[in-house]
């Protein structure tokens, strides 16, 4: 039987790990706290590996193989550190082909934003300064005219995120007061946007009215009384209702609003410019085709199809937006400059449709050609037949997502390659661990027992970065 307590005793001390050649060499790059944390990890992660042997009596007899030497340890501190001292935020390889993932930060950016927001982030700026007149500005001047131009709204007001737009709007238009929403849209986008809750929270009190696939606009009218203070549409962004349906169109909410004088309100949740159905996208509808319609106020996000960085957007009527903008809490749920320069850059590009498919990724993505996701996972296919042998990566026809809530029913046909290690004993729940674990990570689908690869999603000039990760971590592996 292995004698436990001499183990214990041969672990060497934090001390003694920090005098070792590699510790210090790296004390010169890393701060002396994360090096002091990560002998500190170390050497108890060794104490519980051995206290954990002794319980069990040691089946495997793990303690004739343990190191315990200062050097061993400390080389293990120092790839430790390295974690340690890494952004913990970064940047990763989508190759899920869900074009707007939330988890994955939703939407990359056209390149004019990026710069733009690299630019104003860099310095000094004139976001609350007018240089015409050398007095005070606001923020939000930088985008209403834009915005103004391209959904033919009368006024605009950008925040943090479309929660807080929704929030924010039924806060000023109906706190202490009544909303009338239909049962079919009191939906749940993501984790914690709940109608009935940010409706509760907003102050203003739910009426539901109709039923869950049914609801007529003289539901809406039997409601109404001298507590009502507006109607709410929400887009039902990420689900369909298909079957014995109905729901009551923008244009006669609107003809009922006007008829009872209450503003509508309609949460459009994706922000869609351009008309999908022009590229092949099923129909939805457009913030435009809601302004023209009459709607009061309106809400999007800046991060879904509109393909800007994260913001709240709110266009609608002039005296209704400029009390959104004076509520108290609008400071609260502001957008910063950062913000401001990438939204702004975003919107120029639709002001020549083109350009806005060609500029911004998720456009870009979402109309790709499928000659042209065929050659690239004919190429990544190439590199990965040399890796793991031809048998094992094949060519499949599949269907790529929008995500993040939009478009829920589209199908985007799509060319996938898929790997499936012949060779025996061949993990492959461990190489999509390896994958996402390495650096950069990696992130794809695992379907059975195969790695499937979608470049729908695969930025411009990531591919020689994706092959030489996937080599890494199929190495490592074996
Ligand atoms: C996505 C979505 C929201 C939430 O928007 P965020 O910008 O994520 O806060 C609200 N309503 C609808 C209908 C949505 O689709």
């Amino acid at each position: 039987m292995p004698d436990y307590q001499s183990l214990l005793r041969e672990l060497p001390a934090v001390d003694r790990l920090l005098r070792e050649p590699q510790m210090e060499e790296k004390m010169r790059s890393l701060p002396r706290r994360l090096l002091l944390q990560a002998a500190q990890e170390t050497i108890s992660s060794y104490r519980r590996i051995i206290n954990d042997i002794k319980r069990q009596d040691d089946p495997h007899g793990i303690s004739n193989q343990l190191d315990l030497s200062p050097a061993a340890l400390a080389g293990e501190a120092v790839c430790l550190a390295e974690k340690k001292a890494g952004l913990n935020l970064r940047p990763l390889i989508n190759a899920s082909g869900v074009v707007i993932h939330t988890n994955l930060g939703r939407v990359p950016l056209a390149s004019t934003a990026v710069e733009a927001m690299a630019d104003i982030a860099q310095g000094y700026n004139n976001l609350e300064f007018s240089l015409e007149s050398g007095e005070r500005g606001s923020r939000q001047e930088h985008l209403e005219t834009l915005l103004c131009d391209l959904t033919g709204a009368e006024a605009a007001v950008v925040l943090n995120n479309n929660a807080a737009a929704v929030f924010l709007a039924l806060n000023t238009v109906a706190a202490g007061r009544e909303v009338v929403v239909s049962r079919g849209q009191l939906v749940e986008i993501g984790g914690s946007f709940r109608i009935p809750e940010i409706m509760a929270a907003s102050g203003a009190r739910l009426v539901e009215v109709g039923t869950t696939n049914k609801t007529y606009l003289r539901d809406y009218e039997a409601v109404v009384n001298e507590n009502t203070a507006a109607f709410l549409k929400v887009h039902t962004s990420n689900y369909h209702m298909v079957g014995f349906t109905s729901e009551v169109s923008t244009t006669d909410m609107v003809v009922l609003s006007r008829e009872k004088k209450l503003p509508l309100i309609e949460d459009l949740g994706s922000g869609v410019l351009l008309d999908p159905v022009r590229y092949n996208l099923p129909s939805e509808p457009r913030i435009q085709d809601s302004v023209a319609a009459g709607a009061d106020l309106i809400t999007f996000s800046g991060d879904k199809m509109l393909g800007g960085p994260q913001a709240g957007i709110i266009v609608g009527r002039k005296d209704l937006v400029s009390l959104i903008r004076s509520n108290q809490l609008a400071r609260a749920l502001r957008i910063d400059k950062c913000t401001v320069a990438g939204l702004e850059a975003t919107l120029r590009l639709y002001l020549d449709e083109d350009r806005a498919v060609k500029e911004i990724p998720v456009w870009n993505m979402l109309t790709v050609d499928l000659e042209i996701l065929r050659r690239r996972a004919d190429n990544l296919a190439d590199s990965f037949s040399g890796l793991f042998g031809r048998g094992s990566v094949e060519l499949v026809e599949g269907i790529s997502k929008v995500g993040g809530g939009a478009f829920p029913t589209a199908q985007l046909p799509t060319c996938l390659v898929m790997v499936r290690p012949v060779e025996d004993n061949f993990s492959t729940p461990e190489l999509v661990k390896k994958l996402r674990q390495g650096n950069p990570p990696v992130i794809l689908r695992l379907q059975q027992d195969s790695l499937i690869f979608d470049t729908r999603t695969i930025m411009e000039g990531q591919e020689e970065v994706l092959i030489e990760a996937v080599r890494r971590a199929y190495l490592q592996k074996s």
